[in-house]
């Protein structure tokens, strides 16, 4: 099966290979503080499912610094997607966000800036500022939508309803932005059939790219009591790449695949702890794609 890559499509874009460092803005997320919902999602981890993100305590050019350094031996990249991943990155002071924001985007080395948010935290201001930030370099925004259905959503606690994702989209796409939505495979009640529909609507939304993920269960989260209580059973490696496939199958030929499963935190995950070796889990994958060719 042939799918269109974020590598290919950097490549392609951008004519060079670029590695994302992970970069934290400090902010929290209107899910845990009251103002949309308290308690988060529930699979999310204390550090706003940014667990491999530098320290929201160092400015922003320590930061990508102490990222460069860190990816120094993985990696002969000499430019960088500056990855704004913790919690949600238009949701704080929009003047503290706005100097970081511009501070990375200016930094030389970085090429693209991507910014993780809800789709519930794009309003008017945020959507100004990504336009002018989008006049100095590409700026892509990621959005964690999971799923379509209702029932999943508000068992989550995702906290915000289907046309506001819609809405958000829309947004993004008219000041030219590049848009990744991320969906979560194996949600607490959801059959394949679920995870395609959700796969096939983000598709069709006018989204350029998706990111799948692996639900993963992380110490000290709702969803770990769930799993402790047998509530929720997590994925086999052969039933989540059934299910990936099913996904994959239902995306239009041009939407680039960003992500095909997910490393949780070694410290936290305490299921499935198959994904712990992603080596082994995306040769896996590679290999169950490559028989469908
Ligand atoms: S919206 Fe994102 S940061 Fe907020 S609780 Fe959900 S997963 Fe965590």
């Amino acid at each position: 099966m042939k799918l269109y890559t974020v590598n290919d499509y950097i490549r392609d874009t951008y004519g060079e290979k670029l590695y994302k460092l992970a970069l934290n803005a400090g902010t929290t997320c209107p899910n845990r503080d009251g103002t949309a919902g308290t308690g988060g999602c529930i699979f999310c981890s204390a550090k706003g499912s940014g667990d491999f993100a530098e320290d929201a305590g160092m400015d922003i050019m320590a930061q990508i610094e102490a990222g460069k350094r860190r990816i120094s031996g993985k990696t002969d990249c000499r430019r960088f997607i500056a990855y704004f991943q913790s919690f949600t990155n238009t949701y704080g002071n929009p003047e503290i966000l706005r100097k970081k924001f511009f501070a990375a985007i200016h930094h030389p080395d970085i090429a693209i800036l991507s910014i993780a948010t809800r789709p519930d935290c794009i309003g008017d201001d945020t959507v100004a500022m990504l336009k002018e930030l989008a006049a100095v370099k590409p700026v892509w925004v990621e959005l964690g939508l999971q799923t379509i259905h209702e029932k999943t959503a508000q068992l989550i606690n995702r906290c915000y309803t289907l046309p506001v994702y819609d809405r958000a989209v829309s947004r993004l796409k008219t000041i030219g932005l590049h848009v990744v939505t991320h969906m979560i495979l194996g949600l607490p009640g959801e059959s394949v059939q679920d995870m395609t529909e959700t796969a096939a609507y983000i598709g069709r939304s006018g989204a350029d790219g998706i990111k799948l993920h692996l639900l993963h269960v992380l110490s000290g989260t709702p969803l770990a009591d769930m799993y402790r209580n047998k509530e929720y059973e997590p994925m086999s490696m052969e039933a989540y790449t059934d299910a990936l496939i099913s996904c994959l199958k239902m995306l239009p030929s041009g939407m680039v695949v960003h992500r095909m499963t997910g490393d949780g935190p070694k410290k936290l995950l305490l299921a499935p702890l198959w994904s712990g070796d992603k080596k082994r889990v995306l040769n896996y994958i590679h290999r169950r794609l490559s028989d469908i060719n």
